[in-house]
């Protein structure tokens, strides 16, 4: 069944834009464009993800995020257009899940909206693949074509996240917030640190390219076949 999100957005072009994605990737949505009304088809509880814009008409995103949480669990991604921290705080202690600056990149949303779905659905524990590479999430084992890769546990969660977004160019930024947790106190090369370390157990030991890098914006994992 293909999950159903709700889009609490005023700005129609933006909702239609996001709802056309959405329909591609086999998401069903709706659309609500101000917050009283989102707010009520929230309370319904049928849907498996609420995308919540934070300037609303009617009722504020974050009126509408508290509100919501008092009646669901229901993961909740914030869209904000100010890239300022105290939303961002403020949101996710109010119980948002996730939330992304506008103007966004649309791989960058699906791959938070796959993150979010996640953590509420059970597939995480399956076993992912890549160009010989197996990871299995649920046995925290990985192997290439067979042979045992020993990873620490922040290798491991960041080797997952890639894989998890296979194809898509992730962002330090992204990589930060889903494998170290929100905390932007730590050095932002830490990813790069950590890169370099997947690199020497992956692609120096099997002479490959495993990890790409690209350029100003991140890195990722191509399923090379
Ligand atoms: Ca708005």
């Amino acid at each position: 069944m293909s999950p159903k999100v709700l889009i609490i957005e005023d700005e129609e072009k933006i909702a239609r834009f996001i709802e056309l994605e959405l329909g591609y990737e086999g998401y069903t949505t709706t659309k609500a464009f101000d917050g009283r009304t989102g707010l009520e088809l929230a309370e319904t509880g049928q849907f498996d993800l609420v995308l919540l814009d934070v300037m609303l008409p009617q009722l504020s995103g974050m009126e509408v995020l508290r509100r919501i949480r008092r009646t669901t669990s229901v993961p909740i991604i914030m869209l904000t257009a100010r890239d300022s921290v105290m939303d961002k705080v403020s949101g996710l202690d109010s119980g948002a899940s996730d939330y992304i600056t506008k103007p966004f990149a649309i791989e960058e949303l699906l791959a938070r909206i796959r993150n979010a779905l996640r953590k509420t659905m059970p597939e995480d524990a399956g076993v992912l693949s890549a160009s010989g590479l197996l990871l299995d999430a649920g046995r925290r084992t990985v192997t290439m074509l067979g042979k045992p890769i020993d990873l620490t546990k922040r290798e491991f969660d960041l080797l997952h996240f890639l894989l998890k977004n296979k194809g898509m160019v992730i962002s330090r930024e992204t990589l930060l917030e889903n494998v170290w947790g929100f905390d932007f106190s730590g050095e932002t090369n830490a990813v790069d640190v950590y890169v370099r370390f997947l690199r020497g157990k992956i692609d120096e030991v099997f002479n490959i390219k495993f990890i790409h890098t690209v350029r100003g914006v991140g890195y990722v994992i191509k399923d090379e076949k």
